[in-house]
């Protein structure tokens, strides 16, 4: 999940490299996916071409073995069919008709002859089926050669034996492939005369293989060098031609059974087998396809989620927020970089750690215990954000704003928790420059309250000082007729004692009025002077003693009487008492000049403490300053509280608008209202002390 450890420009310069690397690495799998497919259906069909080839081969090997075997016991049987000819019980005059029976039956024998030792004929007997004679004359009288070497092999063996292959031509300039085969007679051991039997080769095919023989196929004798003796069959012939061969053993002589099978050319789907193999390649094909297809799919959908994460990291990483996630036990799982950041430690210093290295360790425990709180899921999450202090990898703090909520995974299981962090050390740097302005603003007000007040300071210390003045001239007078008596030594004490105490009771006067003047200017002074910000419990009847002085400086001027009304048994308000009186003296100031018009017959200014009304717990105080004077018009009752805002000449505006942000930083309202029968009056709340405090 965190891939810190990369740098997203070294990821993008090797970006292209690992996309190309990836696509070939893709396309070389399935290419090699599809030639391994397309390889292995060519071998299947190859294979299934070649297995029947195997079986056609197989078939006609077995036609060959099961065509010689025919031959061979047909062979047989005829030399026992010869050799009954000359059976002892038979008489040698019917021989002729005996052999003439067998060939009428045996139509591979062309010809059957009886010699004797000395090799005379003594019978011979022709097939009816060839009306053509031999066309050797001699034949009769003299054995073929072949018959002749083949006999002296029968003598040898003392057994039937075969002649080798000859071609005989026989009438019209016909002829034929024949065999001999010479059968010795024996009697009383020794041999007494042959028979000699004329196969024709091809005769023998008709005889014994024809039966069998399909029409596709072709069977004949061939010599060991291939040469064919005698040939039958295939009236039809394909493009494609199998061929077996199998050896016909005889004594004597070896022939060769060849036999050649033709089948069509062969075709893709040569067979049920074939097709079946094919069949399931088309099969094996579709789903690779649909595999291809899902594959797509699955790639795309891997884009699009690597577009979605890749999305999700970039707006991580661009968040100003600082995110950190942990587990079920306290560790933590995740830290976006802006976390990192924030308090200075890298991904991997954070991760998997359950005490968080950027606890002050002042607050260590306070936090421990609030995350095992936290963890035994006691309470529920604070949605509202709580502050606390991190402190950076360098030791430097950060106020933090905390949100957390609980980390429910894609199965709705409660996995951890998740917390967002705001770093509020700016914010609280604004507050502080805010409230530095706001002090010195309010400062400022004051000065310029005092400069308003320096005019009324000497209307009102020019009382004093003309009465100081006029009596120090008293005494003086006094003092230079005392000198100017000449009976001032024998005066009467009587008089002397009145002067005395005339001049005590002008000093205690001047004396009076001097201190007057004195704690004009003290009062004065203390406003200005006074910076104390801290809240305390104080009375509304000190709140507003400590501005009566003030007031009355400018109400005398005015000629307006200021009334005050306290409720009896209201508590003492929670406040800075400074603020609150220089907003008393503002509003009290305000409402006197309100009044300063000849219209105005009813020149009396109400201070007002009292309890809110409903307020039944007692929690608030409300003080408020009624004047009888002009009102507030609609048009400037909208712009009242808007800093710089006056209708006076010599105003500056910015004393409604700080005596509202007094009055809010204390958590209290102000407001302003119509003063039945005339005038405004303007009350504000304050917090009231509670013993908890
Ligand atoms: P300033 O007193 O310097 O003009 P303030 O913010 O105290 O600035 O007052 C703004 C304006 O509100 C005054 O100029 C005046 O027109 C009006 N105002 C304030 N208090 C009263 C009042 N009690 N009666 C009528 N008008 C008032």
């Amino acid at each position: 999940m965190n891939g810190l450890s990369i740098s997203p420009s070294a990821a993008l310069s090797r970006w292209p490299w690992r996309r190309w690397r990836t696509a070939w690495r893709r396309w070389s799998l399935w290419t090699l996916l599809v030639v391994l497919v397309l390889s292995m259906l060519i071998t299947l069909v190859w294979l299934a071409g070649r297995y029947e080839a195997s079986q056609v081969q197989d078939k006609l090997e077995r036609d060959t073995a099961n065509a010689v075997a025919d031959i061979r016991s047909a062979l047989g049987r005829n030399l026992q069919d010869l050799q009954a000819l000359n059976a002892p019980s038979r008489t040698d005059a019917d021989w002729p008709a005996r052999a003439a029976q067998l060939l009428q039956v045996r139509r591979e024998l062309m010809r059957i002859e009886w010699r004797d030792a000395g090799m005379h004929v003594l019978g011979q007997a022709e097939t009816p089926y060839r009306t053509q004679q031999w066309e050797d004359p001699l034949r009769s009288q003299e054995a073929h050669p072949e018959a002749a070497l083949t006999c002296t092999h029968a003598r040898r063996i003392n057994g039937p034996s075969y002649s080798p292959s000859y071609f005989q031509l026989l009438a019209e300039g016909l002829g034929a492939e024949m065999m001999e085969v010479c059968l010795p007679l024996t009697q009383s051991g020794h041999i007494s005369g042959f028979v000699i039997g004329t196969y024709n080769l091809q005769s023998l095919l008709i005889a014994h293989v024809s039966k069998n023989l399909p029409r596709t196929q072709e069977v004949s004798f061939t010599e060991p060098d291939g040469t064919r003796l005698a040939l039958l069959g295939a009236s039809w012939r394909g493009t494609r031609m199998f061929t077996a061969q199998q050896l016909l053993d005889l004594p004597g002589s070896t022939l060769v059974l060849r036999m050649d099978s033709w089948h069509r050319a062969p075709s893709v789907f040569p067979n049920v087998l074939t097709a079946l193999v094919t069949l399931m390649s088309i099969a094996l094909v579709s789903v690779v396809v649909v595999l291809v297809r899902d594959n797509r799919r699955r790639l795309r959908a891997e884009r699009d989620l690597g577009d979605a994460l890749a999305f999700r990291k970039a707006m991580e990483d661009s968040l100003v927020t600082g995110l950190r996630a942990r587990d079920l036990q306290g560790r933590i799982s995740y830290v976006n970089p802006a976390f990192c950041a924030m308090v200075g430690f890298t991904a991997d210093e954070l991760l998997g750690q359950d005490r968080a290295p950027y606890w002050p360790p002042e607050l260590a425990a306070e936090y421990a215990q609030r995350q095992d709180h936290r963890l035994s899921g006691a309470t529920p999450p604070v949605r509202e954000g709580h502050e606390s202090i991190f402190m950076r990898k360098d030791g430097t703090r950060v106020p933090v704003l905390i949100f957390e909520a609980p980390l429910i995974n894609a199965q709705g299981q409660h996995t951890g928790w998740m917390s967002a962090f705001i770093d509020i050390s700016e914010q609280k740097r604004m507050e502080e420059i805010s409230r530095a302005s706001q002090e010195r603003l309010q400062a400022t007000a004051r000065l310029a309250t005092v400069g308003e007040m320096a005019s009324l300071l000497s209307h009102e210390l020019t009382q004093p000082l003309a009465t100081i003045s006029s009596y120090a001239t008293g005494s003086l007078n006094m003092l230079a007729m005392a000198a100017e008596d000449p009976t001032g030594h024998s005066s009467d004490g009587k008089r002397q004692g009145q002067q005395l105490q005339d001049l005590r009771m002008i000093m205690e006067r001047i004396s009076f009025q001097a201190s007057r003047a004195g704690r004009v200017i003290k009062s004065v002074r203390d406003f200005v002077r006074r910076r104390d910000q801290s809240r305390q419990a104080v009375s509304a009847n000190e709140l507003l003693d400590a501005i009566l002085p003030l007031i009355t400086l400018q109400a005398r001027k005015l000629d307006v009487r200021v009334v005050t009304e306290i409720e009896p048994g209201l508590p003492a308000v929670y406040c800075d008492p400074t603020m609150v009186e220089q907003v008393l003296l503002n509003l009290a100031r305000n409402g006197m000049q309100a009044m300063d018009s000849r219209e105005i017959t009813r020149r009396e200014l109400l201070l007002r403490a009292r309890r809110v009304a409903g307020d039944s717990h007692g929690r608030w105080v409300e003080l408020s300053v009624a004047d009888y004077g002009s009102g507030i018009p609609e048009t400037v009752a909208e712009q009242l509280f808007t800093p710089f805002f006056t209708t006076r000449d010599e105003g500056m505006g910015l004393g409604l608008s700080l005596c509202r942000t007094v009055v809010e930083q204390h958590g209290g309202q102000l407001q302003h209202s119509p003063h039945v029968p005339q005038g405004t009056v303007f009350a504000f709340t304050l917090p009231a002390h509670t013993e908890t405090e």
